[in-house]
């Protein structure tokens, strides 16, 4: 594992190494849990519950180019959990099928993060693009993302082949890069240290082990132990930390839009009902970024929701860390619009309305983290 330090220093050039050295040798600084503020957690600072459907696919996410009559049609959905992690990364790997055409005219079908990114580097390239939509951020599930950079449960280790493994790193690389030169209020990016909790040192599983057996550990900087008698993290023998960025979705989504059409875009709100409605589309190139929508418009009987719940408690300026807790899944997100609780899974459950037992229990399962009885 590299630190921190080696870890932005391989990654970047000189320049933006000494733009970015600054924030995280102040963080090097600090003891491990120096830190580490328990969140004021109870039910009455409980502000909003949200629910979304990740878009998942257990062979891992559609990036292919196809004949669509006279048009091209290129695939780019089903990110499952990490489609925020991967987004930059799937959009330059979706671009770059169309690489050997004089950039013209193309539609973008979809507006969450897989869209806005996908459209994003197609205008780098000099594309005029339009969205087409049934719905805009803040209405899209990637609105609901946590979203920490952790390109996670995006496949099972069964379904994914060795070829998409090769593309998923890929992706995930250029995604991670991507980000780090996006850190800053005006996306609402910045690194954070997380803190992976296991009952004990035996357990496997946990987003260090993950990213090992599929090759991205190098992506994670600053891994290391830490003695659980220096955090209030009760009940938990083994601890990781490492650091890794935060997306708030809430403030990356309209940035990105806005550059979307500051430079040149257009976007239509749209809902497709089946493919010959995309057929009748003027742009001679078509990106699907429909997400778990590309079930129905495209017949992928492989994509499955799986259902996420969090609840969100007023925002606390003084808790700055992530925790992961695998089993059962808890995880925590410090963002600026809440404290971010989470954490469900729940493969196959089509259901978007909040359900209040798994809010009690998400609360009394965070809450019980720092009790000291
Ligand atoms: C609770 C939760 C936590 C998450 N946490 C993280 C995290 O920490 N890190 C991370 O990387 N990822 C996370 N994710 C996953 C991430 O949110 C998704 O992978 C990502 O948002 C998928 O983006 P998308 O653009 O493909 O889909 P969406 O955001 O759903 O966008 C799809 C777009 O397609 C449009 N569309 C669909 N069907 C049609 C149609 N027929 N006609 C016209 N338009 C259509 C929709 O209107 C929308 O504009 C989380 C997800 C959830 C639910």
């Amino acid at each position: 594992m590299l630190s921190r330090s080696a870890f932005i220093g391989s990654s970047l050039g000189i320049s933006a190494m000494a733009a970015m050295r600054s924030p995280a040798a102040a963080l090097a600084a600090a003891p491990p849990g120096a830190s580490i503020v328990p969140p004021r957690i109870d039910a009455g600072r409980v502000i909003r519950t949200v629910v979304g459907l990740r878009p998942f696919r257990a062979a891992g996410f559609v990036l292919r180019a196809e004949p669509f009559g006279a048009k091209v049609l290129v695939h780019n959905y089903g990110h499952g959990g990490g489609g925020f992690s991967l987004s930059w990364g799937c959009a330059t790997l979706a671009a770059d099928f169309v690489a050997d055409r004089s950039p013209a005219r193309a539609a973008v079908l979809g507006c969450g993060v897989i869209g806005l990114t996908t459209a994003r580097i197609l205008q780098n390239r000099g594309w005029q693009v339009t969205i087409y939509a049934s719905a805009l951020p803040p209405m899209t599930t990637s609105n609901v993302a946590g979203a920490q950079w952790t390109p996670t449960t995006v496949f099972t280790t069964d379904g994914a082949t060795p070829a998409f493994l090769d593309v998923f790193r890929k992706a995930a690389r250029i995604a991670n890069r991507a980000f780090q030169l996006m850190v800053g209020p005006a996306y609402g990016v910045r690194w954070l240290d997380n803190y992976v909790l296991k009952p004990d040192a035996q357990e496997s599983g946990g987003e260090i082990d993950y990213a090992t057996r599929v090759g991205i550990a190098d992506l994670y900087a600053d891994v290391e132990p830490v003695d659980p008698a220096t955090v209030p993290f009760v009940g938990y023998k083994s601890i990781m930390r490492f650091s890794t960025m935060l997306m708030e979705p809430n403030t990356f989504l309209p940035a990105v839009q806005r550059d979307f059409l500051l430079q040149g875009g257009h976007i239509v709100v749209r809902s497709f009902r089946a493919p010959s409605e995309i057929a009748a589309l003027h742009e001679p190139v078509v990106f699907n970024c429909t997400g778990l929508g590309s079930r129905a418009l495209f017949g992928d009987t492989m994509l499955e929701p799986v259902r996420g719940q969090l609840t969100i408690l007023e925002p606390q300026a003084a808790v700055d860390y992530i925790y992961l807790v695998s089993d059962p899944l808890l995880y925590m997100f410090p963002r600026s619009d809440g404290i971010v609780l989470g954490g469900t899974w729940e493969r196959g459950n089509w259901s978007t309305t909040p359900d209040v037992a798994t809010q009690a229990r998400v609360l009394s399962g965070h809450e019980a983290l720092f009790r000291k009885d």
